[in-house]
């Protein structure tokens, strides 16, 4: 691999090779190496601290310049989605290959690709004053539930209003992203009794229960496409996994439903867990045998930076294109709720995030670190 990575792509290929699939995760080596990469560089007074939370788990924390609140957080994930079937793939996934122009591998677009550039944006900087600090954040576990982020800032590493603004390096094609829906997936389990199958009345069946309460959750979905958000449309809800049943003849006694929901700000996950206990209460009138509990099993607040904030237009500004919202959720919600308004900005496309033979355009590295080094310019020195 590359040594010394010099050029952005090269220090994007070194992070490729770090087989950090979630799950497990196992970003501590991943984490260690830019720890390393940080020490080498020597910043006057740059506090560089790995941050584990769990076995071969990790995240890095790197501030720099003067203290107090710095002026930009810069953050990106180490974590990547499973590389799935190796004979998808041309050349393996954790061997990052360069060639015409691209960047392969596992994480290239999403988003390797990123933090090398957030990481040699800083480098430039390396010798220069800055009147206000950097935060650079790697974290771990973004692609399940966040862990990583949510255990730095449990343990007090992040505080609230820590930086002035935060930027995520997720593939955006280099658009500012400024707004994405928040999410939560339940996970509703229907409880049945068993009997023989040739008394079905004997028994109660959890499955035919599921079936009736999915039927409702469509027509959830119909009533709440009707309240329209301006910049997010509407909130969406869709039933993702059915398990259920043990055996051909035995009315089954339980059945376990997946369902995503995908929220508008104005739909907090309380209000959408409550419409489901009203679903459910209103379908036991006429389904007295109907009996089932939902629990919570993740959970992301929506990211709404307003369009007119100082952010986006710098942002707007420096890369020529109209900010943008985003199918997808970021760990930008939980940096909001850090009072640091936060865009998504980053090279690679999400198209390319989550398949075989996975590339980021290694023009887009390069102009996304003249990107950040832009916003460490406006906004930190
Ligand atoms: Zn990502």
């Amino acid at each position: 691999m590359y040594e010394n990575p010099v050029k952005v792509e090269e220090l994007a290929a070194q992070l490729v090779s770090f087989p950090t699939e979630m799950p497990p995760g196992n970003e501590e080596e991943c984490a260690a190496y830019l720890r390393d990469y940080f020490n080498d560089l020597h910043i006057e007074g740059s506090v560089v601290e790995m941050h584990r939370f769990a076995d071969k788990r990790a995240n890095l924390v790197v501030r720099i310049g003067p203290s107090g609140k710095a002026g930009l957080l810069l953050s990106g994930h180490l974590d990547v989605v499973p590389a799935g079937d190796p004979t998808l793939w041309d050349t393996p996934a954790f061997e990052p290959k360069i060639r015409e122009g691209r960047l392969y591998g596992r994480g290239a677009a999403d988003m390797k690709g990123g933090v090398a550039a957030m990481v040699k944006a800083i480098e430039t900087f390396k010798n220069k004053e800055l009147e206000r600090g950097i935060i650079f954040v790697a974290t771990a576990g973004e692609e399940m539930g966040f862990d990583g982020l949510k255990a730095l800032i449990r343990d007090g590493k992040l505080k609230d209003n820590d930086a002035l603004y935060g930027v995520i390096g997720e593939p955006t094609e280099l658009r500012p992203v400024r707004a994405h829906k928040g999410g939560t997936i339940f996970k509703i389990t229907f409880h049945g009794r068993s009997a023989h199958s040739s008394r079905p009345d004997l028994g109660i069946n959890a499955i035919e229960n599921a079936a009736h309460f999915i039927v409702e959750l469509i027509n959830m979905r119909k009533r709440l496409g009707e309240i329209q958000d301006p910049d997010l449309g509407a909130s969406v809800l869709s039933t993702t996994i059915i398990e259920g049943g043990i055996k051909e003849n035995v009315i089954p006694e339980s059945c376990q439903v997946v369902v995503d929901c995908r929220r508008i700000p104005s739909h907090s996950r309380e209000y959408i867990y409550s419409k489901l206990e009203e679903l459910a209460s209103s379908l036991r009138e006429r389904l007295p045998t109907l009996q089932l509990t939902i629990a919570e099993i993740l959970s992301y607040d929506p990211l709404n930076t307003p369009i007119d904030h100082p952010l986006v237009k710098l942002c707007e500004e420096i890369t020529g294109q109209a900010s943008e919202t985003a199918p997808y959720g970021t760990e930008g919600s939980l940096y909001q709720k850090l009072n640091i308004p936060t865009i998504i900005l980053g090279p690679g496309s999400v198209k390319q995030a989550h398949i075989p033979n996975e590339y980021v355009e290694i023009k887009q590295l390069h102009q996304a670190q003249s990107l950040y080094e832009e916003l460490i310019r406006r906004i930190c020195l």
